[in-house]
């Protein structure tokens, strides 16, 4: 079984319990427009340009077959992302890191032999592996069957999701899931049409098919002008109320800017270039009105 797979992050601290090594597994089936990882929206491998570290040297025209690499006007490289069919070729010839494919295929035995190397880190924290993306679930079989394996190995298990899948997606992980993380990101369907690209009808519902079955964390990621309010917010805590305590915490995560160099190496364009998450002051605000889900709030 095989995966593609951006990145795997190691002694991460953010996603979930302990010292945990997080796997990101490419594509999604929301396109969020604040996303912080855009390499991961799309399912096939993706070619990342870091023009600062260029050094010219014209390896990456020779090796690319495909015309999309030719020689700039001002003595540098011009890319055209038209012509680019991901191949790779020249991303393997540039030593400078100015270019790297974003997308690795990896075998279950693969991920798990990196993920074990911190066996000992996990046991003594509480910690364990997490899969996150891109929407882990957009790889349904190979999560299963990271998460069987690293629950063979005796590792705590856990997913970050946009609860958006089919429910029998979820329902097949269960056996070997320990917790689920999952966002819910707007409570007005319309609204979260409209900056994730998908309605949340079905978010809701398996959110509240989910908790009560396994430990469940519920997330709302604040993006400055989108659900940064009182007004965002209340509804979605009305909502983990309604749940009944089958909730561990709810927790509000402050906008992450990290991801605006990725959308200039990806030639995206970043609705939310220069956005600053909330300051102290709007944080007491969101984390008072979020006190009425009735369970512990955090913010991260
Ligand atoms: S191979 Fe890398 S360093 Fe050389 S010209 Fe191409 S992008 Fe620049
Ligand atoms: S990834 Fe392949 S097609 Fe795209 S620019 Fe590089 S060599 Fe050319």
């Amino acid at each position: 079984m095989k995966g593609i797979v951006t990145e795997i992050q190691r002694f991460s601290l953010k996603d979930g319990p302990g010292i945990r090594t997080t796997v990101f597994l490419k594509g999604c089936n929301m396109a969020c427009k604040w996303c912080h990882n855009p390499e991961t929206l799309s399912m096939g491998r993706e070619l990342m340009r870091h023009p600062e570290h260029c050094i010219s040297c014209g390896a990456c025209i020779s090796a690319c077959r495909h015309g999309a690499m030719a020689s700039g006007r001002d003595g540098g490289v011009a890319f055209s992302r038209d012509k680019c069919v991901s191949c790779g070729a020249c991303a393997d010839g540039c030593f400078t890191g100015a270019l790297a494919m974003s997308g690795t295929e990896m075998g279950v035995d693969d991920v798990m032999r990196e993920v074990m190397q911190d066996a000992d880190y996990y046991r003594n924290s509480g910690g364990g592996i997490t899969i996150s993306g891109g929407e882990a679930m957009c790889q349904p079989e190979f999560a299963d069957a990271l998460l069987r394996a690293a629950r063979d190995a005796g590792v705590s298990t856990a997913i970050e999701t946009n609860m958006l899948a089919d429910w029998n997606v979820y329902e097949r992980l269960l056996p070997a899931l320990d917790l689920v993380m999952l966002d819910i990101k707007l409570a007005c369907d319309s609204e979260h049409r409209r900056w994730t690209g998908a309605g949340n009808a079905r978010v809701l519902a398996n959110a509240a098919k989910i908790a009560g079955r396994i430990p469940t964390i519920i997330r709302t990621p604040i993006i400055p002008g989108v659900n940064d309010s009182a007004e965002a917010i209340s509804p979605i805590a009305s909502f983990i109320k309604g749940l009944g305590g089958k909730v561990e915490y709810y927790e509000l995560l402050l906008y992450n800017p990290l991801g605006e160099g990725k959308y200039r190496a990806l030639g995206m364009e970043h609705l939310f270039s220069g956005a600053k998450p909330a300051g102290e002051e709007r944080q007491a605000l969101l984390r008072k009105v979020a006190e009425g889900a009735g369970v512990p709030v955090r913010i991260g």
